[in-house]
């Protein structure tokens, strides 16, 4: 089950301007920009404009054209990393999900280890 969608958390303030971000790449339906507190050399978040809380319900509920351009704008800042990258998104309390707005994390920049603590 979906939760609600709290129009209130930290990237829906950024998406209506409310609080600044370092953007790297804008569409119509999604915005990328640096995660203010990086993991990585690299570290950009990349959200869709749309109210969707985590990717179940981005993938559920947003559009086809949203899906379409949210995958485009992260794989081609993805395309600069000729070493690799890793995308990873969180999820409620197990996946560790501080902001409930649907994003991914794009890491890059070094090599980044295992993929998970066992
Ligand atoms: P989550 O744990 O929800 O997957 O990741 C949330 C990410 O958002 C964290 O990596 C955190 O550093 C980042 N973050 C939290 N608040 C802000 C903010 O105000 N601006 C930016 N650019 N990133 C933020």
């Amino acid at each position: 089950m979906t939760k609600a969608y709290d129009d209130q958390n930290i990237f829906a303030r950024i998406l209506r301007g409310e609080i600044p971000n370092k953007t790297v790449a804008e569409t119509e339906h999604t915005l990328a920009f640096h995660d203010i507190a990086p993991h990585t050399p690299n570290h950009i978040l990349v959200i869709p404009k749309g109210a969707y809380v985590d990717f179940a319900d981005f993938a559920a509920h947003a559009t086809a054209e949203e899906i379409t351009d949210f995958h485009r704008v992260a794989a081609k800042l993805c395309a600069d990393w000729a070493d690799g990258y890793r995308v990873i998104s969180n999820s409620g309390t197990h996946g560790g999900q501080e902001v409930p707005h649907y994003h991914l994390h794009l890491l890059a920049g070094r090599p980044l280890g295992p993929m998970i603590q066992r």
